[in-house]
């Protein structure tokens, strides 16, 4: 399943099929599942990023990583979630949001500001946690991304109407590579 440890995966883009998918449970904690983790590390630090989802790398299961800085500190949160679930969300923030399967666009998205969260680690061990600000943000929009949604679905028909070119061209140089790869 995973790529061998050390790579960088590909990340998929707006448009692959994939990207729509709800994701299956993940149900044998293998070491296929932690390689595949470390993996998803390395690519999305690789590429800056704050989270991925395992969609994103083209593999249909419901594991996310993240990585966000702490606030007001030099520390970070790094999780690899497997099964995350949302138990609890309130309040809400309005806050500018990227993806790095949409690379080209970014855009203010309304969420929950603090969430609690019940997910596995990669032995299978359960976990809650409460996350606030940034860090609910991440898993939000990664949990979502497990369920084949992206942020560019919550833009009002006005805000998706600027993006409409730049969605259009990355979706259709998404399929001319799935084409050529086919
Ligand atoms: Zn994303």
């Amino acid at each position: 399943m995973a790529e061998p440890t050390g790579k960088v995966l590909k990340i998929i883009q707006y448009g692959h099929p994939t990207l729509r998918v709800r994701c299956d449970p993940v149900t044998e904690f293998t070491p296929e599942l932690k390689e595949l983790a470390e993996a998803m590390f390395q690519t999305m630090e690789a590429n800056e990023g704050v989270g991925l989802a395992a969609s994103q790398v083209d593999q249909r299961i419901r594991l996310l990583v993240v990585n966000v800085p702490k606030k007001d500190s030099e520390e970070v949160t790094r999780v690899a979630a497997v099964n995350p679930e949302v138990l609890e969300v309130e309040g809400e923030w309005e806050y500018e949001e990227g993806c790095l399967s949409i690379p080209d666009i970014r855009d203010n998205v309304v969420r929950p500001e603090r969430i609690k969260l019940r997910y596995q680690d990669l032995d299978g061990e359960a976990h809650e946690l409460e996350a606030t600000g940034l860090l609910s943000r991440v898993f939000l929009h990664e949990i979502d991304h497990l369920n084949g949604v992206l942020f560019v679905d919550y833009l009002s028909p006005v805000r998706r109407m600027i993006h409409s070119g730049k969605l259009k061209r990355m979706a259709k140089e998404t399929a001319e590579q799935l084409g050529q790869e086919a």
